[in-house]
């Protein structure tokens, strides 16, 4: 049985770290999906459609990975894809109390979900997309944080 996973976010923007936990995920699933959540509550700084066009671009030679955009409840989206795998990274203990507390609900929503959680690589630990946004803001390059070139 194919192994897909769905690597849930904001992505916003899509950074190293982030690129990391999809590389590293391919050693552990057959395809991933990198699914931007469009929450209607939240406002993006990087527009929607630039992301998509960079996520893409950024794996255009990874046929096994794909990027689509979604906005309903993640535990029970996953099965329009017949993903069996919720794809997350963790970077600190703030990370994992959030990551825990989503984990139950989405255990609790749909039982056959698995949650699968990588360790940051040490070099992308401090990768934070809201940092990155105050960076942009004020005009800092943020293209270091990114694996690939935002203009
Ligand atoms: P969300 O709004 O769902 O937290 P993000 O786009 O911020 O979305 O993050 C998506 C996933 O990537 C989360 O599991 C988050 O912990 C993880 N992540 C974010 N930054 C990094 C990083 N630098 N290294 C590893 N994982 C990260």
């Amino acid at each position: 049985m194919t192994r897909i996973a769905l690597f849930p976010g904001s992505f916003d923007p899509f950074t190293k770290g982030h690129y990391d936990i999809v590389i590293r995920g391919l050693k552990l699933f057959d395809e991933i999906i990198v699914a931007i959540g469009q929450n209607t509550m939240k406002q993006r700084y990087f527009p929607l459609e630039l992301m998509i066009e960079k996520i893409n671009e950024t794996f255009r030679d990874h046929e096994q990975i794909r990027v689509i955009t979604y906005n309903e409840l993640t535990a029970t989206f996953v099965k329009k894809y017949n993903a069996r795998f919720l794809l997350r990274g963790l970077r600190n203990t703030t990370d994992f109390e959030y990551e825990n507390s989503i984990a139950q609900v989405n255990k609790y929503l749909n039982a056959e979900l698995e949650s699968v959680f990588l360790i940051t690589s040490p070099e992308f630990a401090a990768i934070n997309s809201s940092v990155i946004r105050e960076v942009h803001r004020y005009e800092g390059d943020i293209n270091v944080f990114l694996p690939y070139n935002l203009y």
